[in-house]
C-alpha cells in the first residue's frame, strides 16, 4: 500500500468516529512526520494539525498552504514563544502565569491575537507539564487580565493506558473543570474547546466531550522515535 493509501485509510477510520460528535474536530497530530504526509491529509480535506515543537512548526509552516490550522501542543518555552504567536491557531499548553505574559508581550509586539488552552494535569502526574486541577481557575483568571490573549478552553495530556476506560474519569474532572469555569463568566474567557484523548484513548474522549482529540500514530502511524 502506498502513503497515500494508509494515511488516507487511517485518518478516515479516526474521523468517522469524531464526525459522529458534532462539536468535535480531529487534530492529526503530524509531529516527526514529513511535510509530505500532511500534504496528503490536507488533499482529503483535512486543515488542523498538531505539533510539539516550535522550530519543527515553523519549517512546516514555510512550506505548506496557509489556510493550515496549527496547533501547537508540546510544552512551550518563553524563549520560543516570539517565533509563533503569529503562526499558532491555538496554543494548546499555556500552563503559567508567565508563559502568558510572555505571549501578551509577544502578541502586542506583532499586532496579533493570540487563542490559547490552559493545560491542566489532571492525573497529577510527575513527568507532566500543566497546572493543578486545584490552581486552574486562578491561573484563568489571572491569564484573562491579558488583553491579547484569549483563553478558549482547557487541554490535558491524559497518562498511557492499556485500556482507554482508565481514563475516562480524568476526562470528566477535565470536563467538569470547565463547566465550573464557565459558570463563573469570566471575561475574556470561553470554555467553547476541550482539547483531550489521543490515539489510545480518543474515543473515550469523545465520550466524555471532547471537542479536540489529538491523534498522531493512529493517523500518521507509528514515530520513529518517541517524544512527547
Ligand atoms: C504526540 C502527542 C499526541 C499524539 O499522540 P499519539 O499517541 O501518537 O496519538 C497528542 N498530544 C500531545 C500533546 C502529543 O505530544
Amino acid at each position: 500500500m502506498d502513503r497515500k493509501e494508509e494515511i488516507y485509510e487511517n485518518i478516515k477510520l479516526v474521523n468517522d468516529k469524531v464526525i459522529m460528535y458534532t462539536n468535535a474536530t480531529l487534530i492529526a497530530v503530524s509531529k516527526t512526520k514529513p511535510a509530505s504526509d500532511i500534504q496528503i491529509a490536507y488533499d482529503l480535506g483535512f486543515r488542523d494539525f498538531g505539533e510539539n515543537k516550535v522550530q519543527e512548526m515553523c519549517d512546516k509552516y514555510e512550506v505548506l498552504p496557509k489556510d493550515i490550522r496549527w496547533h501547537l501542543i508540546g510544552h512551550l518555552q518563553t524563549n520560543k514563544v516570539k517565533y509563533i504567536v503569529d503562526k499558532a491557531y491555538l496554543i494548546h499548553s499555556v500552563d503559567s502565569l508567565k508563559l502568558a505574559e510572555t505571549i501578551e508581550k509577544e502578541a502586542v509586539k506583532k499586532n496579533v491575537d493570540v487563542n490559547i488552552l490552559v493545560e491542566v494535569n489532571v492525573a497529577a502526574e510527575d513527568s507532566k507539564f500543566g497546572t493543578t486541577l486545584e490552581e486552574a481557575t486562578d491561573l484563568v483568571l489571572e491569564i484573562s487580565k491579558l488583553p491579547h490573549v484569549h483563553i478558549k478552553g482547557l487541554m490535558t495530556i491524559a497518562p498511557i493506558c492499556e485500556n482507554p476506560n482508565e481514563n475516562r474519569s480524568y476526562f470528566k474532572k477535565l470536563k467538569q473543570l470547565s463547566v465550573d469555569i464557565a459558570a463563573k463568566n469570566i471575561d475574556n474567557v470561553s470554555m467553547e474547546c476541550l482539547s483531550m484523548g489521543m490515539s489510545g484513548d480518543y474515543t473515550v474522549a469523545l465520550e466524555e466531550g471532547a471537542t479536540y482529540v489529538r491523534v498522531g500514530t493512529g493517523v500518521f502511524g507509528q514515530r520513529n522515535y518517541n517524544i512527547n
